[in-house]
């Protein structure tokens, strides 16, 4: 059969075929513009009819087809044979090719053997494709009779240099996507690492990882975890997980087992851990693909730096709190009273609403301090701020001033209010039955007074103190009038 194709010196231009294809090669930046740029190529000197590359995928040990992103090819009759087919190449000691399903290997009588092989019509083609010594995929050329009269010894030639350029192409470009995961995931790293320099807030945070790293593993879709009061994992990133495999993978999780695959691959989870405690979990989930080796080491690297940076979140929340709160009473501290000062005062003005001042001062609290000791007066302290914060809508600001003062800013508030409130207020602390046994003072309950000092915000004021003077004098002329009181600021007090 072979015979009927004569061979004839001029009509394959093998050289400048090979010229083609190292153009393409070196100018397709695209896999799937390569392809077809070879495709091209191989219709306009061959006869081909088909010409595709499979590599085999790490994770799924299956080939895929190298152009179409990596979908499985499905188990089928057409799967099945290019799996035999590359099994077949892989287990000769020797390189080869695979001519209409038959083994032609280099040390054999190549030429005759392909002669003996080709057929006019559909002839499938395989060569490997090497890194290294590995072989990790092949290249199928799928041709048709050959229209012009070639000569086949130097049609293989041809054949077999290409494909040799195309496999180093290959491995080159496999290399290539390598390198950018690679460089993608330090940035990712970096990203993760970075969010810490201008937010600590979880609620924030959080959802960037989850966004980062599912960015990252395309295959698998990410979810977040983080454990509630009673120490049960929540899903805090995205809104919803209908993923039965997480949920059941879920309680594996513990200290010890910091990581945890499912049995069929295609689930991971990745715990963020705060020194020894468990947090979270960062879930990684496919229905489809297996997570593979380097998946996983991502993973777990991610979810490292993740919990590096919810811990460092965590602390510096701690270190702010303590920057800005009381630690008796957990109200804001003067210094965040200040900075509360302008905001508002500033938002008052922008926005032309009315905004009061409350200071209020505990009544001959020396005398608590002196008759039943100092901690029995923080006791009353807490006390007193613990009422103030339940009697305030969320929106007003209370502080401790100093010692036993307290200073409270009611934003969007017009003067009568601030006066009901600073009422309601003293009433309140006033009918408290003040518990002290705690101090060792067992039944012990004491009843303390305040008095109560209320300014209202004007835009003539030089500046936002000139608001907390204005209250302070209120309460100094509380404190005059008998105590137990509440006094609206007005001129004339000055
Ligand atoms: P007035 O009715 O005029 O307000 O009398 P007062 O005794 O409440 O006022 P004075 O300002 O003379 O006393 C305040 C006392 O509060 C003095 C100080 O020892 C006490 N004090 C300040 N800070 C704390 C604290 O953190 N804990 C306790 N237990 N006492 C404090
Ligand atoms: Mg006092
Ligand atoms: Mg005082």
């Amino acid at each position: 059969m072979a015979d009927t194709i004569k061979a004839s010196k001029d009509s394959f231009d093998e050289l400048q075929f090979l010229r083609e294809i190292s153009l393409t090669l070196a100018c397709s930046e695209d896999s799937q513009l390569l392809l077809n740029n070879l495709q091209a190529v191989f219709e306009k000197y061959l006869s081909v009819s088909n010409f595709r590359i499979f590599i085999k995928d790490e994770s799924s040990n299956t080939l895929k087809d190298f152009v179409k992103n990596w979908i499985t090819v499905g188990k089928n009759p057409q799967q099945e044979l290019v799996e035999n087919i590359f099994q077949r190449l892989k287990n000769i000691n020797d390189t080869g090719f695979v001519l209409n399903n038959k083994l032609i290997k280099y040390t054999d009588k190549k030429d005759k053997l392909f002669l003996q092989n080709i057929k006019t019509e559909q002839n499938l083609l395989y060569f490997p494709v090497y890194n290294e010594k590995n072989i990790i995929g092949v290249i199928e050329i799928n041709f048709n009779k050959l229209t012009k009269d070639i000569d086949l010894k130097r049609f293989l030639t041809a054949l077999r240099i290409a494909a040799s350029q195309i496999n180093t192409t290959i491995v080159n470009k496999i290399l290539n996507q390598k390198l950018c995961v690679q460089i993608k995931f330090q940035k990712v790293m970096r990203s993760i690492a970075k969010l810490i320099e201008n937010q600590f807030e979880l609620n924030y945070i959080l959802p960037i990882i989850g966004e980062l790293i599912d960015g990252f593993v395309q295959e698998h879709l990410i979810y977040i975890f983080t454990k509630d009061e009673n120490d049960n994992f929540k899903l805090f990133w995205p809104l919803d997980c209908q993923d039965s495999a997480i949920l059941s993978l879920l309680p594996k999780i513990n200290k010890k087992k910091t990581y945890v695959i499912s049995k069929d691959g295609k689930t991971g989870l990745f715990a963020l851990k705060n020194e020894d405690k468990i947090t979270g979990v960062v879930a990684a989930s496919s229905n489809i693909d297996k997570l593979s080796k380097t998946d996983i080491d991502y993973l777990l690297q991610l979810s490292l730096q993740a919990s590096v940076t919810t811990q460092r979140a965590n602390s510096y929340a701690q270190v702010l709190k303590y920057a800005t709160l009381d630690a008796l009473t957990g109200l804001n501290n003067r210094r965040q009273f200040e900075v509360r000062l302008k905001q508002e005062v500033s938002n008052a003005l922008r926005n032309k609403k009315p905004l009061c001042c409350i200071m209020l001062d505990i009544d001959y609290f020396k005398h608590v301090n002196d008759t039943w000791g100092h901690s029995a007066g923080d006791c009353v302290l807490k006390s007193v701020a613990k009422i103030i914060s339940q009697e305030l809508r969320e929106y007003d600001i209370a502080s401790r001033y100093g010692g036993e003062e307290f200073c409270i800013l009611l934003p969007d508030t017009k003067i009568k209010e601030a006066a009901f409130v600073a009422q309601r207020l003293r009433k309140a602390v006033e009918k408290s039955d003040i518990n002290i046994s705690d101090e060792g003072l067992a039944g012990e309950v004491l009843n303390v007074t305040i008095s109560v000092g209320v300014s209202e915000f004007d835009e003539n004021f030089d500046t936002p103190q000139r608001l907390h003077q204005c209250a302070d004098i209120a309460l100094y002329e509380a404190k005059r009038r008998g105590r137990n009181r509440v006094v609206v600021y007005d001129e004339s007090l000055e």
